[in-house]
Formats: structure tokens, C-alpha cells, sequence
């Protein structure tokens, strides 16, 4: 009895679920930023994968599939950067990332950020889009302005839905159906009106779960400071996962600096901002 209580199995984790990664920034540069990982490491991190037989498929495939070793790669915020980077690592390894832009500051820097007053990044422009998007980029909308969608009125979480998806329609020429909420933040409210606008997937920054419905899909977050294998042990629950789930949740919350930025942010100047976009 005893032996069977000390030698009981643990369960099996349960590893279908679509696994989904999310980078920001990935630039050779050195940055304070945590959400930067650098071109030369996502090489190494993809050689990683490749040698462990871990697929990297496109995003819409790895949500319906759920397949234990496919792998989609996202990248939040659109940064230019990209356009240089990403193509040859898209190449040298065969695969379609997906990159979720904000509309609003295609070819702007990032002035919705706090990392902007330390060194501005700018984002992608419409023709690095299009040629992105021609060379097997999938787009994503990632809100207008970046906006945190529970606190939005109605009206203003309608247009950053509805004027996102056809701003990235208009240049891309093809449907976008794929929906990155800013800061991860949703709720009932944005889910059922990000449907309603016509998104079909909507990703989250919680960690992904077998029960996750199409409109909250989780995904696992990369950081500057996570090894090869940290990323090994968030994808497939080993043993530092609980630890590793720890790091990752208490960096996002970081995340919350912008919000707060944004809310102290004079009311004049948010205007200014509004007309200009
Ligand atoms: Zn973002």
C-alpha cells in the first residue's frame, strides 16, 4: 500500500494545447528592455528546437492541430527592426511567424511605451509590412493605439477593433482574422466584440491551457533573460516550469508601468497624441 502511494505516478501533464511563443523586440542593440531578445539567440533558440524534432508551424495551424511538438512563433507590437532580421531566419529555418501590429503607429516610433523616453524604437512602415506579409508573414491586429481594451468606452473599443483590422486589410490585401490583446488584458465585453468584428483567434499573455476557447488563447512569453532551456521547460512543463511560469508573470506585470504611464499622461496631451494619429 505504502509503495503504491510512494511509487504512484504522477499524471502526465497534459500538453495539448496549442503552443503558441510571443517575442517583442529582437534587436542585436543592447537594450533595458526585457522584452528584447536578440537575433543571434532566436537563431540558437530555433537551431534548439530543430535539433529536439520540434515543428515551427504557422499559427492558425498550430491553434487547430494542438500538435505536442508544433511551435507557432509570434511577435507582439510590430518593431521595424523585424524587417531586417526575420527574413533570413525565416529562411535558414522554414517558417511563418506571425507579427501583431498597432496600427496606429505603423512607421511611428513608440511613444505608447515607457521604454520610448529611453530609447524611441520605431515600428514597422506599410511597405515593410507588405513585403513582410509577401515573403509568408501572417499580420495580426494588436489595437490602433495600444490600449489597455477593458478600460475602453463602447465606441473607442469598437474603432480600436473594426479600424485596426482594415488598416492591416488595406495594406496586406488579405483578411486578418488574428486579434493580440495590448498588455494581454481582456475581458467578457472585448471578447464578444472582437468577434463581433470578425477576429477569429485572440490571444492573451497567460500561459496556454488545454480549456482555452479561441477568443482567450494563451501563449508563452520569451524574455531577454530566458535560457534555451527555460523556454524548454515553459513550452513543455518540466520540472522549473512553476518557477519559470513565476518569472514570466512577474515581468509581465512590469508590462503595467505603461498603463500607469499612460494614465498620468496630461489629458491635453493625450489629445494632441489623438489628432495626430
Ligand atoms: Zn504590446
Amino acid at each position: 500500500m505504502l509503495a503504491k502511494l510512494v511509487y504512484k505516478k504522477r499524471p502526465r501533464p497534459l500538453l495539448f494545447y496549442p503552443k503558441v511563443l510571443t517575442f517583442h523586440k529582437m534587436t542585436p542593440e543592447f537594450s533595458f528592455s526585457s522584452t528584447n531578445y536578440s537575433p543571434r539567440r532566436f537563431d540558437r533558440l530555433l537551431a534548439f528546437f530543430s535539433e529536439r524534432s520540434i515543428k515551427l508551424t504557422p499559427l492558425e495551424k498550430t491553434v487547430t492541430e494542438k500538435g505536442e511538438r508544433a511551435l507557432a512563433v509570434t511577435f507582439d507590437d510590430g518593431y521595424g527592426h523585424l524587417a531586417h532580421y526575420l527574413p533570413p531566419l525565416m529562411e535558414r529555418f522554414d517558417f511563418r511567424p506571425t507579427i501583431f501590429v498597432i496600427t496606429g503607429f505603423i512607421g511611428r516610433a513608440n511613444s505608447w511605451d515607457y521604454t520610448y523616453f529611453i530609447r524611441p524604437t520605431p515600428h514597422l512602415d506599410r511597405k515593410q509590412i507588405r513585403v513582410l506579409a509577401d515573403n509568408g508573414v501572417t499580420f495580426g491586429s494588436h489595437g490602433h493605439r495600444h490600449r489597455d481594451m477593458t478600460a475602453c468606452s463602447p465606441a473607442v473599443l469598437k474603432a480600436e477593433l473594426v479600424d485596426s483590422k482594415k488598416a492591416l486589410e488595406d495594406i496586406i490585401g488579405r483578411e486578418v482574422t488574428a486579434l493580440s490583446y495590448p498588455f494581454g488584458r481582456f475581458n467578457r465585453r472585448v471578447l464578444e466584440e472582437a468577434r463581433t468584428a470578425g477576429y477569429r483567434l485572440a490571444f492573451t499573455m497567460d500561459f496556454p491551457e488545454t480549456a482555452d476557447e479561441n477568443m482567450s488563447l494563451g501563449r508563452i512569453p520569451v524574455y531577454g533573460f530566458d535560457s534555451r532551456l527555460a523556454v524548454f521547460q515553459k513550452i513543455f512543463r518540466g520540472p522549473l516550469y512553476e518557477m519559470e511560469k513565476l518569472k514570466s508573470t512577474f515581468t509581465h506585470r512590469l508590462a503595467a508601468g505603461t498603463i500607469i504611464l499612460n494614465k498620468i499622461r496630461s489629458r491635453r496631451k493625450l489629445a494632441e497624441t489623438d489628432k495626430s494619429l
